[in-house]
């Protein structure tokens, strides 16, 4: 029989399966569920991204390419870093490592810096992977609650006490999945300051960095006070629609990006050749990519707005105001008096409302829930409204 290796023993099982299986089995049944819980845009990839990767499998990009990707691509990828004030020189191509999804240069990133006996800080909540990663790196994942009162953000303060002579590093996430919150420029500032000044590593993950309603979200990139230390994550995944595509990258020092490339060559090598060539038209059409860009932002703050708006006919309910991303993170704390308010209440909503959410256990806080507005207006607040009826009549 199967014995896990130690190597996964500690991975737990994804808290969103038991509500996403339960959800599928509703749908299976013929009941319309409402389904809040999908972490991706509802918008097809732009045409010209996928005109410009049919046209380039035509050509024949459909062998391996370098590990670290084509260099046009990884140019590309600087090029458009550099279209902010960057601290120190330019950002170069050497620096960029292409790959199967900003998930894998998380992953790459935690793997090369991160080992035995390290402590990584982890503001919470947080994107439920960066724990499994930093564990599967043998390295232990610190969890560190935001403040309530701070759109649960943390502030330099907080990580300061929080760190020990074993930490090495820290994972930022601005817009926050599953907050929406975003980092000031004077709070991420801070952050960075303090981790160079401890030697710690900045694994700064900006896949949502787009998708910002109030033009407030900046690049680490941007306010470090030294790059030696900082690894940029990003992808084309959430701010083009591009998620099925696998394509993400990291922005480091070289000699990290080269033991990244050293790692990702023995385990998967190359991210998909045609792949990489929708992410190139993505990047380097700026005029075609920054509309579609804007036009896709623009009805996730429309929804953003109207999901508010439906909220502000319950007062009792506290949630995280979203600045950025896609999701609400409502509170649910002392949900019918359950030891795990937010599974209690996704299990609920789903059963009595037809809605299915994620609950906040996912993300290292089990007093909330995190429902998503990449949906159609209609839907996101039809959801939230029930989501809301669901809180209150339980009140
Ligand atoms: N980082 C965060 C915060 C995310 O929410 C996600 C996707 O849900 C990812 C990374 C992974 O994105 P990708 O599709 O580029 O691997």
């Amino acid at each position: 029989s199967f014995q896990p290796s130690p190597n996964i023993t500690r991975l737990k099982e994804s808290a969103t399966l038991a509500v996403a299986a339960k959800a599928r089995a509703l749908k299976a049944q013929g009941i319309p569920v409402i389904d809040l819980g999908a972490g991706e845009p509802d918008f097809d990839t732009p045409p010209f991204i996928r005109q410009a990767a049919a046209k380039a499998m035509e050509a024949g990009a459909t062998r391996y390419t370098n590990t670290e990707g084509i260099l046009p691509l990884r140019e590309a990828i600087a090029a458009d870093a550099n279209r902010i004030q960057v601290q120190g020189a330019p950002v170069t191509a050497s620096e960029v490592v292409v790959s199967n999804g900003s998930k894998q240069s998380l992953y790459n990133a935690c793997v090369c810096c991160f080992g035995p006996g390290d402590d990584v800080l982890i503001p919470i909540p947080s994107w439920t992977s960066y724990f499994e990663m930093v564990e599967l790196s043998r390295a232990n994942a610190v969890p560190v609650l935001g403040d309530p009162a701070n759109s649960l953000k943390v502030t330099a303060a907080m990580l300061a006490a929080a760190g020990t002579p074993r930490t090495k590093g820290v994972m930022i996430n601005s817009p926050s999945n599953p907050t929406g919150a975003v980092y000031s420029r004077t709070e991420l500032a801070d952050i960075l300051a303090l981790a160079a000044e401890r030697g710690w590593w900045v694994i700064a993950d900006e896949i949502y960095l787009r998708i910002d309603y109030h033009g407030d979200a900046v690049s680490a990139l941007e306010v470090a006070t030294s790059r030696d230390n900082l690894i940029v994550i990003n992808g084309v995944a959430k701010a083009y629609a591009m998620t099925g595509w696998r394509i993400g990258w990291s922005i480091a020092p070289v000699a990290v990006s080269k033991a990244m490339t050293n790692f990702q060559g023995h385990t998967t090598s190359n991210a998909a050749a045609v792949s990489q060539h929708a992410a190139l038209a993505a990047l380097a059409e700026r005029e075609q990519a920054d509309a579609a860009v804007s036009e896709m932002v623009a009805a996730f703050r429309r929804r953003r707005d109207a999901v508010v708006q439906a909220l502000s006919a319950f007062p009792t309910v506290q949630y995280v105001q979203p600045a950025g991303a896609f999701y609400i993170y409502v509170n649910v704390d002392g949900f019918r008096g359950a030891a795990d308010p937010g599974a209690a209440f996704a299990a609920a909503v789903l059963e009595e409302y037809q809605v299915a959410i994620v609950p906040g256990s996912a993300f290292g806080t089990p007093n909330w829930i995190r429902a998503s507005y990449a949906t159609t207006d209609a839907i996101a607040v039809e959801g939230v409204t029930r989501i809301a009826t669901c809180l209150t009549a339980a009140a």
